[in-house]
């Protein structure tokens, strides 16, 4: 290792960093012609209340249609975007655009909207959402907000600060991807979140897993005592969707309830017909 750094301190080429850091710099140059080009696009994927069995939300999911490599995973392109500065811009786009079209939805959908810690950052986020929901007409209540703990253990005076003033308008704020990461258990004490969404990893070891199971039975458990709301992310079976009622879980989302996707015309109600006399 010493010796390839070099005995004056150079370093030797290495294709492989290369090809990293230049695919790095092609994806950052993508995402500055992309937001120009309009190559973005909201997907929409259902959450199921489970005891009255109606869709009460839509989550809306990013997605990226690169003119050469095609569809682009925001699991690859979101975090380029945070280490370049881009995101604020991008999460701007993405509030304006899922107030606007949920606007257009029945009243009794959702809409939740995934943001960014590094958004906290940026411009007045309590500004961006208040203006979303002035220019497009969507009620404050039927907004709702998904942050990770980072959010919460970066900086934690001023984010709660900012999630504090968001809740005051009237949005709601969801814990995304919970049980990774530290997810102590004492962060519902610091916000009141409205909330929990269990990390589709427990969910995925349903319903035969003894310690998925023990772990999911303590956060429904726990949120039930607190009032807070509690959705698993990624159910993919009958047998997952049983035990989380089971478990008293209140709302699911996963590829079993629906996918995501452009459009939710398909879980709008048909009209009644109606026939002339
Ligand atoms: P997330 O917020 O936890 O979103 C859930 C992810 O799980 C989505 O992946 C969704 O497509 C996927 N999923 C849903 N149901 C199932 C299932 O039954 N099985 C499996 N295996 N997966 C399922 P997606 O759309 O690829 O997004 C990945 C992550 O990218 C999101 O995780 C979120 O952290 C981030 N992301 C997506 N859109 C945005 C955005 O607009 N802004 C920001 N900041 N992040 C976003
Ligand atoms: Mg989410
Ligand atoms: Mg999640
Ligand atoms: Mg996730």
């Amino acid at each position: 290792r010493v010796k390839a750094e070099g005995r004056n301190g150079w370093r030797f080429y290495r294709p492989e960093m290369d090809a990293q850091l230049q695919s790095r710099i092609e994806m950052e140059h993508d995402l500055r012609q992309a937001l120009a080009d309009n190559q973005f696009q909201l997907f929409y994927q259902p959450l199921l209340n489970l005891d009255t069995h109606r869709i009460v939300s839509f989550e809306a999911l990013l997605r990226w249609h690169h003119p050469l490599r095609g569809m682009v995973s925001p699991a690859e392109f979101i975090p380029v975007a945070e280490d370049c500065g881009l995101i604020g811009q991008l999460g701007e786009w993405v509030l304006n655009q899922a107030t606007r079209t949920a606007a257009l939805w029945p009243e009794a959908w959702r809409v939740a909207v995934n943001i960014s810690p590094l958004q906290f950052r940026h411009k007045s986020l309590v500004g961006l959402v208040n203006r979303a929901l002035k220019v497009s007409g969507l009620s404050p209540a039927r907004l709702e907000l998904e942050i990770t703990e980072s959010v919460i253990l970066e900086d934690e005076t001023h984010n709660l600060a900012i999630l504090n003033a968001i809740r005051a308008l009237g949005v709601r704020i969801a814990m995304d991807d919970f049980g990774t990461g530290y997810s102590s258990l004492s962060y519902l004490r610091t916000f009141p979140f409205d909330k929990i969404k269990i990390d589709q990893s427990f969910v995925r070891d349903l319903p035969h897993d003894k310690n998925a199971l023990s772990i999911v039975r303590a956060i429904t458990d726990m949120a039930q005592s607190l009032g807070v709301l509690i959705t698993a992310e990624g159910v993919e079976t009958e047998a997952q969707m049983e035990a989380l009622k089971a478990l008293n879980c209140g709302e699911a989302q996963g590829y079993l309830i629906g996918r995501p996707a452009p459009d939710i015309s398909a879980y709008v109600q048909p009209l009644a017909v109606c026939y002339g006399t």
